[in-house]
């Protein structure tokens, strides 16, 4: 997952089956970042670290 792990516009949504997805919350209020980015990020411009990592 790299950068989006410890990032604060990391989102997690589990769908009804119980699978577990990452979302850029970022790419809702930005258009240059992707909803689904490919993982491992190694280089985000977006990235900021969440405050409780
Ligand atoms: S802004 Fe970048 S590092 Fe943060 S969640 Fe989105 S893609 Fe990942």
């Amino acid at each position: 997952m790299g950068l989006c792990f410890t990032c604060h516009w990391t989102r997690v949504v589990t769908s009804r089956r119980g699978s577990t997805f990452f979302r850029c919350g970022r790419a809702e209020v930005d258009a240059r970042f992707v909803r689904y980015p490919q993982l491992p990020k190694l280089a985000c411009d977006g990235y900021e670290e969440r405050s409780d990592t």
